[in-house]
């Protein structure tokens, strides 16, 4: 009988472990769903498709938010100071809001004070691309995404070095994902020093 009960104790427990883990798996699923919550609609949206992205005007409109459209499709401007990235000092990697492609690393990040994220170097040459801006009585330089040719921000030559380029870029064109080992790493020399 006593051994019954513990055998009938030990099914009970993995039951339960069981169902613990299921649900922790379906919860883990809705909170990435959640992350790309915006991207629902969107099919092009990859962070590990690096082909270029073509799609007309009305294609865009339909599958991205006004937001988004507005900076990334009409050479919006976000106003100053308004993205949460501005400040922002988390670890991890900056993607195109638009695409998925990846963009900036953190670590390139710095406080211009202009009002704008800003970064002093992209992630690699081929994630950004190029355009000459002369809007608004101004000779600037567009910067681009170089993957879905979504317009971004610009860059200045008054960044810090090793570079000297400052990318100013509207945060509503960007995602961000904190890199977990940087950030445990980060925590741990903290702990440490404190
Ligand atoms: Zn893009």
């Amino acid at each position: 009988m006593k051994g019954w009960t513990r055998y009938g104790w030990v099914v009970l427990i993995a039951v339960i472990f069981q169902n613990c883990t299921d649900s922790q798996a379906s919860n883990k699923q809705k909170l990435s769903d959640m992350n790309s919550e915006k991207k629902d609609n969107n099919p092009v949206y990859s962070r590990s498709d690096s082909s270029q992205v073509n799609l007309s005007d009305d294609q865009w409109k339909k599958i991205l938010p006004n937001d988004v459209y507005n900076i990334a499709r009409q050479k919006g401007t976000e106003r100053p100071w308004t993205s949460k990235y501005e400040g922002s000092h988390e670890i991890g990697t900056y993607y195109c809001a638009v695409c998925g492609n990846p963009l900036f690393r953190s670590d390139t990040k710095f406080e211009s004070g202009c009002g704008w994220p800003s970064f002093y170097e992209p992630i690699s040459k081929t994630s950004i691309i190029y355009a000459q801006d002369n809007s608004y009585g101004m000779e600037r330089n567009e910067v681009i995404c170089g993957r879905c040719k979504s317009h971004l921000g610009h860059v200045f030559n008054d960044g810090p070095p090793p570079t000297g380029l400052r990318y100013c870029i509207n945060g509503v064109v960007l995602d961000f994902e904190k890199a977990k080992d940087a950030e445990k790493r980060y925590d741990a020399e903290n702990q440490k020093h404190s």
